[in-house]
């Protein structure tokens, strides 16, 4: 049977600020999205009918709860063909860790079935689709570095002049993102962070290292530290040991020392291994869409 198999980024936020709750329950925000490295592998194939869901990691849900399976079900009905699917998930991003390894997933079968059954949406019907999945669904269908609005789903594209690496550690586990944004009502105060810099890089299009660590920025720390005070030791053992800026991802509680170089990241990396069960090292990157020259795509 035909398949294909695609690489599903990590996503983290090097600026994120909430601003009002909207109707819909969902919160506006304005995000600096980035993809990294470090990926699920997902492969998907055609079936004779229905679909089924395997993944290596048992915390993670094989059925309709998985994000991956309702993305699957979207394009089926897209498709308009009598056909079924099995997904095939290997887990190697950090589960419920604000790395979006889920919304990445779905992403990733959302653009999988575009190629494999033939659909031929067009990228922005596919954020519809996205969106309805979740909030950062949609920059996932590209990644790459994206600003997000409303919902995040409201994308402008941007260039990181040079790559970054990243120590990523992930201590304890959050119990849902609302949790976290439901904290960040009691607890926020807000100093305008929306700054020059920032401001500054949007007009130009372009983020550059300097730049990059200037304008790190989460406005979800605050409540997260609250919830999971482990957070803000990882952020100082990640400072001491040399990181050049340092920031909880999305809803947490995974945060991340930027580093400049490979060997800074592994310095950095080895002094954390020493406190830290889940320290992982991985750098930004721009990935390759499906169907565009050398894209990330299988047999
Ligand atoms: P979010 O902020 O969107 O909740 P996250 O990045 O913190 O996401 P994920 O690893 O995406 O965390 O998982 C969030 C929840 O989604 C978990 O409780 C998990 O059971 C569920 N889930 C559904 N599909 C997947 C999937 N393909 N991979 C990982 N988790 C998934």
């Amino acid at each position: 049977m035909e398949q294909i198999k695609v690489r599903a980024h990590a996503k983290i936020n090097t600026f994120l600020e909430v601003l009002n709750l909207r109707s819909d329950g969902y919160h506006n925000i304005r995000t600096l999205f980035q993809t990294v490295d470090l990926a699920d592998e997902v492969n998907i194939e055609k079936a004779l009918s229905g679909i089924t869901l395997f993944c290596d990691n048992p915390q993670v849900p094989s059925n309709r709860n998985n994000l991956a399976f309702k993305a699957a079900e979207l394009m089926l009905k897209e498709a308009k063909i009598s056909t079924g699917l099995k997904i095939k998930i290997v887990k190697n991003i950090p589960v419920t860790a604000g790395l979006a390894g889920g919304s990445s997933d779905a992403a990733a079968v959302l653009n999988g079935c575009n190629v494999l059954l033939n659909c031929n949406l067009s990228y922005k019907k596919l954020v519809e689709i996205a969106l309805q999945l979740g909030s950062d669904v949609p920059f996932l269908l590209k990644g790459g570095t994206q600003l997000g609005e409303g919902r995040g789903e409201l994308l402008t594209e941007l260039e990181l002049l040079s790559e970054f690496w990243l120590v990523l550690v992930v201590e304890g586990e959050k119990k849902s993102t609302g949790s976290v944004f439901k904290a960040l009502k009691k607890t926020s105060t807000k100093p305008p962070i929306f700054d020059k810099t920032i401001k500054y890089c949007l007009a130009k299009n372009t983020f550059n290292k300097v730049e990059l660590v200037q304008i790190l920025h989460n406005d979800l720390e605050v409540p997260a530290g609250k919830l999971f005070p482990e957070i803000l030791k990882v952020k100082e053992e990640l400072r001491k040991a040399g990181a050049r800026g340092v920031l909880m991802s999305g809803s947490g509680p995974a945060v991340f020392g930027l580093a400049y170089t490979k060997s800074e990241a592994e310095k950095i990396a080895a002094k954390l291994k020493i406190k830290y069960e889940k320290v992982l090292i991985t750098k930004t990157i721009k990935p390759q869409r499906l169907g565009e020259p050398n894209g990330n795509h299988g047999s």
